[in-house]
């Protein structure tokens, strides 16, 4: 990026939340439904009907309030915001405008350089969501309502992000707060989580905000990331020719790896909102706003702190460990059967993390309990089996999450910690291996290794390797004295 810009950039995210049921009606939320199905009078906007509010959709604003530092507002009030589009039934979408639910939080955000960056949050709104225009089945386009009133919550940002890379970090931690809320299932492919990028650039040091574009359809971390260096960067060569730039939306397209602006003109919007006289203001008395309190979940951020100070675990693992809530509990619940905190990360990190990946599954769904795993850990801990033999084990219980104590006992895998028995395995490889022990004596030292594996593969990984340097090492010693 060229030095003499700099870029401001401000997020607005919407989250659809996990209730059962629509925001100002009884109709299904399910996604995937036949077209058309989750609908009824009041979300296709039949005359006469009246909304009334999901309590459900207020007490999850609140949480994402409260887990971002918000103001929760006593009163907000639900206002009209119109315009015209086919899949919105009503002619106006359902929204908060004056007095939002929550107002002046923040969030912060980790960086990969190790440094912390505060993003202010502007407000979080209720709103609903409209249905889905269906452009992909031949010639004509096809509505589905099934979405219309499905509920969301807006999350704006101030213009406080400064690089791609902020802005995908941002995402990142609206992700995860979300999720550990439990309130919006965080799946940016199918749009439950979805942000328009506002970026504008200017002079390094100027005070005043460039003129902003928007940029929408990003729908994956990374894309948020390419679309916004994307965007910056035409901006850049625009001023830097001498031109301006015009206030515009654009589509992020992925395949192209390029943002256009999206067709028609862009006219100054104005959607003439207005106090929606069919709802009450929502009013959030102190006794309810402490009920939702009460019953938030343990936030990452807390439970990395835990973490690190209970578990004297590196912030790293802290940080990998509670990148989603399901890992976290994973890691906890092995915890329930041992207390090699270093040893169960790494195996989390490590093997786990690998093979859910891989497979693309979700934690929850991993074969091996986590007891099973503990007892795994137990078993590398005492002495029992070497880290070698545990990698050889693991293959096996995820198969059917089998019981390593039991396959330990089955395919005969115990350690060998016996010293007669090394000992005697020992003697018969240095009588084999006659030129190998003449060349270590005479000052080749890697023969060494050579020697060692030949032990264990007689004995099948399983003698105690600390035991057989040890007795090796004694023994070449008092060959090299005699
Ligand atoms: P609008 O009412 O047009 O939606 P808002 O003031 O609500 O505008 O801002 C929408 C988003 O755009 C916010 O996230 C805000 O931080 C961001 N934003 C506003 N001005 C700029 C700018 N000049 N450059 C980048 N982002 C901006
Ligand atoms: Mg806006
Ligand atoms: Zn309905």
């Amino acid at each position: 990026m060229n030095s003499d810009f700099e870029a401001v950039i401000g997020l607005e995210v919407h989250a659809q939340l996990l209730t059962d049921t629509k925001i100002f009606c009884g109709c299904s939320t399910q996604f995937g439904n036949p077209p058309n199905t989750n609908v009824c009078p009041v979300c296709l906007g039949h005359p006469g009907v009246l909304p009334v509010l999901n309590k459900k959709v207020v007490e999850y604003s609140v949480l994402m309030g409260l887990a971002t530092d918000c103001t929760i507002n006593e009163e907000s009030i639900f206002a009209r915001k119109n315009y015209f589009y086919p899949d919105l039934p009503k002619g106006y979408q359902i929204s908060q405008f004056e007095k939002p639910i929550c107002e002046h939080g923040f969030v912060n955000l980790e960086l990969d350089n190790g440094k912390t960056k505060k993003v202010r949050i502007k407000r979080i709104h209720m709103e609903e969501d409209a249905g889905k225009s269906i452009h992909d089945q031949g010639d004509t386009t096809l509505i589905d309502l099934n979405r219309t009133g499905v509920p969301l919550i807006e999350i704006v940002s101030e213009p406080d992000i400064n690089s791609p890379e902020e802005a995908s970090a941002y995402m990142k931690k609206l992700h995860q707060l979300v999720t550990f809320l439990g309130i919006c299932d965080g799946n940016m492919e199918q749009g439950s989580l979805r942000c328009d990028a506002n970026i504008s650039v200017r002079k390094k040091g100027a005070s005043k905000l460039g003129t902003r574009t928007e940029v929408k359809n990003m729908n994956s971390f990374r894309n948020v990331e390419r679309a916004i260096k994307f965007e910056i960067e035409r901006q850049i060569d625009i001023l830097e020719d001498g031109g301006e730039i015009i206030q515009q939306t654009l589509l992020w397209n992925a395949d192209l790896g390029k943002a256009a602006p999206m067709r028609g003109k862009e006219e100054a919007h104005d959607y003439r909102y207005f106090p929606d006289p069919d709802l009450v203001p929502v009013i959030i008395p102190d006794d309810w706003k402490t009920d939702i309190k009460n019953k938030m979940p343990e936030l990452p951020e807390s439970i990395k702190h835990r973490f690190i100070n209970e578990y004297g675990l590196p912030v790293y693992d802290a940080e990998v460990l509670t990148t989603n809530k399901e890992t976290a509990k994973y890691f906890e619940e092995v915890l329930q059967e041992t207390n090699e905190y270093k040893l169960v990360s790494n195996w989390v990190m490590g093997e786990i993390l690998a093979y859910v990946n891989d497979k693309k599954i979700n934690i929850s769904d991993f074969p091996v309990s986590p007891v099973n795993l503990g007892k795994l850990i137990n078993l590398i801990k005492s002495g029992k089996i070497s880290g070698k033999i545990a990698k050889k084990i693991f293959p096996l219980m995820l198969e059917n999450n089998e019981d390593p104590i039991k396959i330990v006992e089955e395919k005969k895998l115990l350690q060998i910690t016996d010293n007669t028995e090394i000992e005697n395995v020992i003697d018969k490889v240095l009588k084999e291996n006659k030129n190998q022990v003449e060349q270590y004596l005479s000052g080749k030292e890697k023969v060494f290794g050579f020697l060692v594996g030949q032990i264990m593969r007689i004995t099948k990984g399983k003698a105690n390797p600390k035991i057989v340097n040890n007795i090796l090492m004694k023994k070449l010693s008092a060959l090299k004295n005699k």
